[in-house]
């Protein structure tokens, strides 16, 4: 840290918090970072926030937004499954967020949730407290059903149709900001796209699934020509770019698009813009992005809570410094490689390699260099 200061690094603010407002889930999804991966602290937390912590972590939030000069803040609501911390908590939550903050730094209130308890009273509540909802899918109920299960073994997807009917009725519409789909390549591309959009979702994000090179996700092998992930979500890419109209937005494809037209990316899962993302559990440790539970048991910790201390400390950590500094922190292969700009490196946990830490290409270079090169190369032919 110091040779970076001395470098004249400064570490950026962050904008985006994550706060776990209940630790448990009402499912048991065999892919799930927080609970099937290496990290196991969710065992030992609170269930849920209780008010102490909630007011800390308001308080933390403000103070970190007041004292850098932000405009707005992002604040996502995630669990375990949120919606079984209750309407009220949530409520309260968010009203006294906006209380400490607003007017002069604007709140971006989301939730990101499982579906399954999304009734009625939830969205007069999120109406009211303009908090924008996003649901996890994964296609068609069979699909969707392989691994979104109850721990008793039964599929989710009647439940969550059920929440989302709701939410995409007349009034609720609004708040619905789409879905996050976890890519399957067993399941068919274009039919899990076309099983997504019947709920017209203002945006879908594929999401890869959570691996590292030690412990690498489904179907990804050591083979360099081996590209499942890039085929599966390329027959999607095409489909959604040569559709007569725009069906719905795909953070990831868009990423690709705005930054070989010189624009930012959209998303942490690729590009080489700092990452400005900070987790609050439901015990109120100050934890870094939660997809790093999937590389090792206390990955994400920094060894702060909002109790004692303010977020300023976070930005020291070394981990967080490595998700802001850009090239400086990708591997020698990465820094030489010519879709560096787009690419990033991946997501930071999928480059993990036991014994020699996260300074790796992604567990999934293969297929970002095949999905990257297609998409730029299409853009370019068309610009
Ligand atoms: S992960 Fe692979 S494609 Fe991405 S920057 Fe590194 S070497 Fe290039």
């Amino acid at each position: 840290m110091d040779a970076l200061r001395g470098a004249g690094w400064q570490p950026l603010p962050f904008t985006q918090f994550v706060v776990k407002i209940h630790s448990r889930c009402n499912l048991a999804c065999d892919y799930c970072y927080m609970y099937e991966m290496a990290d196991q602290s969710w065992s030992s937390r609170d269930k849920v926030m209780t008010p102490a912590t909630m007011k800390a972590t308001i308080r933390r939030i403000a103070e970190h937004a007041r004292a850098h000069g932000l405009p707005a803040v992002n604040v996502i609501l995630h669990g375990g499954e949120p919606l079984l911390a209750g309407t009220s908590r949530i409520d309260r939550f968010v009203a006294d967020l906006r209380n400490a903050l607003e007017p002069d730094v604007r709140v971006e209130a989301g939730m990101q949730t499982n579906g399954i308890l999304i009734d009625e009273s939830f969205l007069a509540a999120a109406a009211e407290r303009r908090i924008g909802i996003s649901v996890s899918l994964d296609g068609a109920e069979e699909d969707n059903d392989r691994h979104r299960r109850y721990a008793g073994g039964r599929g989710s997807y009647e439940a969550v149709a059920r929440g989302l009917d709701l939410l995409g009725s007349a009034p609720h519409r609004p708040l619905f900001r789409g879905l996050l789909c976890t890519i399957d390549v067993d399941n068919d591309p274009i039919a899990t796209y076309e099983e997504l959009l019947r709920w017209e979702p203002p945006a879908v994000d594929f999401l890869l699934p959570h691996g590292t090179w030690s412990s690498p996700p489904p179907r990804r092998t050591a083979d360099a020509g081996s590209t499942p992930y890039a085929d599966w979500l390329l027959e999607i890419f095409e489909r959604w770019y040569t559709a007569p109209r725009r069906e719905t937005r795909v953070r990831l494809f868009e990423s690709v698009i705005r930054m070989t037209l010189g624009g930012r990316s959209m998303t942490e899962a690729i590009g080489l813009q700092p990452a400005r993302l900070l987790v609050v559990e439901t015990d109120g440790t100050i934890e870094q992005v939660d997809s790093l539970k999937a590389a090792f048991d206390g990955a994400p910790d920094t060894g702060l809570t909002v109790r004692e201390h303010p977020f300023d400390l976070a930005l020291e950590h070394p981990s967080v410094a490595a998700r802001q500094i850009g090239v400086d922190a990708l591997s020698e292969q990465c820094t030489a490689c010519s879709l560096r700009d787009i690419c990033g490196g991946g997501l930071y946990p999928h480059r993990y390699r036991e014994g020699y830490g996260f300074r790796n290409p992604s567990v999934y270079c293969p297929d970002l260099t095949k999905l990257i090169g297609h998409i730029a190369g299409r853009v370019r032919a068309d610009t």
